[in-house]
């Protein structure tokens, strides 16, 4: 069996993709997105798996990750996971190493179901038939009827019951916004906010005091990630019925284990192109699990919803309007919001996404 499926060919692309207008958080701005593209082949067939991360790494994926699994077994993912990790050892595993590790991990994983003649969700085990989707966007760059007008659908066409904005760039509005969120998404929907880390503690907790009657559930990121007890503090302290969430900064299973070691959220949030794919986000479920903590996942919903219904605690999966608007344009096969829910294809192999090559040819960076 080894020699059959052993590894053949590693391959990465990137692809800058614009976005349709100027988006903005609290704390960065933005006017492209980066997908990096893994493709891993062995025995005729091709898995696919991808970051979104920065061109650089397709050069670290080729020259430095690809030599290091070539003719393993595609089939024994959690060996080739720790020989990733080994191999990156002396240039530090949080940032670009590990989004690559998890670009390759994902790949593999898609390949060892393509080989084995099955969906991922199949291979990895069903727990849910489908997930809740949240609408996620809200740009500190958009003005109001740019804001009512995305909230407002994802809650009234397509059936969320949450949607996420971004806070923080300048506070002194925010109350106002949110307000208009609230307003556009009707009283019935969860409002999510996410403010990446912008305010100060005592300003985020004065805008949850502030928010709170607006219906805000979700606070994401009130403070920066780096401050843990800063988030405790968020997470004590917040009025009832708002949960603490944060996560998506997490590279490997330690950093999972401190936050929730630190109580310093609700909710843990973790996402599958940077805590180490497949492998990396099955640890973190099974930390949450431990802990007793829902798990939402973080962006990429094609590559999340298989995930998440596949895991015990999963809540949710983030429709990140950037990722899900990329998903469609670049693979066949990508996952979409009816009901309000994601749902993964049983009838397709793997993650059931193939590139769309000349589509995606246009945006190689
Ligand atoms: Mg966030």
């Amino acid at each position: 069996m080894s020699r059959d499926s052993g590894i053949q060919r590693v391959s990465a692309t990137a692809y800058r993709i614009p976005t349709d207008g100027p988006e903005s958080d609290g704390t960065i701005r933005w006017s492209a997105t980066t997908i990096v593209v893994v493709e891993v082949a062995a025995a005729e067939a091709v898995g696919i798996g991808y970051t979104y991360a920065d061109a650089s790494i397709t050069s670290f994926i080729q020259t430095v990750l690809a030599p290091a699994v070539s003719r393993c077994d595609a089939l024994a993912t959690t060996g080739i996971y720790d020989t990733l990790v080994h191999t990156v050892r002396n240039v530090g595993r949080p940032g670009l190493a590990a989004a690559a590790i998890s670009a390759v991990d994902v790949a593999v994983w898609d390949l060892k179901a393509r080989l084995l003649g099955v969906s991922l969700i199949s291979l990895l085990g069903r727990t849910r038939a489908r997930v809740a989707a949240y609408g996620s966007g809200g740009f500190t760059s958009y003005d109001d009827a740019r804001l009512r007008e995305q909230l407002g659908r994802w809650v009234h066409e397509d059936g969320c019951n949450a949607v996420k904005m971004k806070v923080g760039r300048e506070p002194a509005r925010d109350p106002d916004r949110v307000g208009t969120a609230r307003q556009a998404i009707g009283d019935d929907a969860e409002l999510f906010v996410d403010a990446n880390g912008a305010y100060e503690r005592k300003q985020a907790l004065a805008f949850a005091e502030r928010v709170a009657p607006l219906g805000v559930t979700w606070f994401e990121e009130p403070v920066s990630s780096d401050d843990r007890e800063g988030l405790r503090l968020l997470r004590d302290r917040a009025p009832a019925g708002m949960r603490i969430a944060v996560g998506e900064y997490g590279y490997d299973a330690f950093y999972f284990r401190r936050l929730l070691e630190s109580g310093a959220c609700d909710v843990l949030q973790a996402d599958a192109t940077r805590c180490g794919g497949v492998t990396g986000f099955l640890q973190a479920a099974a930390l949450a699990d431990a802990w007793n903590v829902p798990l939402s996942a973080h962006t990429a919903p094609s590559l999340h919803t298989s995930l998440c219904c596949a895991v015990g605690r999963a809540i949710n999966v983030e429709y990140f309007y950037d990722h899900a608007r990329i998903e469609r344009m670049l693979f066949d096969g990508a996952r979409q919001v009816h009901d309000g829910q994601l749902e993964p294809d049983d009838s397709r192999l793997g993650l059931g996404l193939e590139l769309k090559r000349r589509d995606a040819a246009r945006f190689a960076a």
